[in-house]
């Protein structure tokens, strides 16, 4: 029978010790809801298994003004809090859909982004957010923006023997508005077709765009920003119409495979919708915000 051992430890000190002492014969496991999946498929039969379920450093969300969320938070817990939905609801929108209620009570914000999955739902609200993923090891800490965190599908920059601390996200500018849109072929719980979100900063007007970001999940290898219909959007008024265009440029950036889900033919045209939907979500909200 295929048995592994289950390493419990209270800080993330001890967490890093254990990873250091059984190094490749080890995996780091959070809310379980991939690794056990794959446990189970016996893609992977580590010796030890080490949770981080019971390290508190890693299990936190902090604002003021900006934000933090410890790795190994609960998503339920980050779908939940107050702070996020209404000054962060870009992210709300991201793990509010994702998987089942009893999925979102394990799985964690740290799981989603490490598995490096592209249809991982907090990856485009984190990206589009600027967010800093910080990350313990060995040699102590350092904080690396997610646009450079992905390497390729199941692939990112931590290294073996380090861990994902929390993420950062910046105090988003005034006028801003941000939204995801998870685009699945039913309500009830499944992976994205397509995952689009955008983010849009406007000028005191309310109408010119200063600023915006743009990231797509399953139109590429890895969660990407789409950074040549960011700079088209930079100056422009924001309707109907600049948002068609914006949609076209962000589909040409992408590079969506045809998978069970969907073909890339229609990932591609479901790009163009989607950026137009999710950037007049940003103007509402942003709207909203400056009302309040
Ligand atoms: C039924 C079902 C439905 C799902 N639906 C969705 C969905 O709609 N959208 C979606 O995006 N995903 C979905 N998933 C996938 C999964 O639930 C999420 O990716 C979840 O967020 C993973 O978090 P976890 O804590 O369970 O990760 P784990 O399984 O514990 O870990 C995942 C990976 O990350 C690594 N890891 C975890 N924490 C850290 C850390 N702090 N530092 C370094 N490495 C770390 C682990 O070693 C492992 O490689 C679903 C899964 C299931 C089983």
């Amino acid at each position: 029978m295929r048995t592994f051992e289950y390493l419990k430890p209270t800080s993330l000190k001890e967490a890093l010790e254990l990873l250091e002492r059984y190094g490749e014969k080890a995996k780091l496991v959070a809310g379980g809801t991939d690794v056990m999946v794959l446990w189970k498929k016996r893609a992977i039969s580590p010796e030890y298994l080490i949770s981080l379920r019971n390290v508190p450093e890693l299990n936190f969300v902090a604002y003021d003004g900006g934000l933090k969320i410890g790795a190994a938070t609960p998503l339920r817990t980050i779908e939940l809090s107050p702070e996020i939905r209404e000054h962060f609801p870009v992210i709300t929108d991201a793990v509010s859909n994702l998987g089942s209620v009893q999925v979102r009570n394990s799985g964690t914000m740290g799981g989603n982004i490490c598995n490096a999955a592209p249809s991982a739902d907090s990856a485009p609200p984190m990206l589009v957010l600027g967010a800093k993923v910080a990350i313990s090891g060995p040699d102590g800490e350092r904080s690396v923006p997610i646009t450079e965190f992905f390497r390729g599908p199941s692939k990112t920059v931590v290294g073996p023997r380090e861990i994902v601390t929390h993420f950062s996200v910046p105090r988003p500018q005034p006028n801003t508005g941000a939204a995801y849109w998870k685009h699945t072929r039913r309500k009830a719980m499944d992976l994205p077709i397509l995952g689009v979100a955008c983010l849009i900063s406007f000028q005191d007007d309310m109408k010119t765009c200063s600023a915006a970001s743009i990231a797509l999940g399953v139109a590429a290898p890895t969660p990407m920003r789409a950074y040549k219909a960011e700079a088209f959007l930079a100056g422009k008024i924001i309707d109907e119409a600049t948002l068609d265009e914006a949609g076209a440029i962000a589909a040409s950036e992408g590079s969506p495979r045809t998978t069970i889900r969907g073909s890339a033919w229609y990932r591609t045209e479901m790009i163009r919708v989607l950026v137009k939907r999710t950037g007049m979500m940003c103007r509402d909200r942003a709207k909203g915000a400056a009302g309040r």
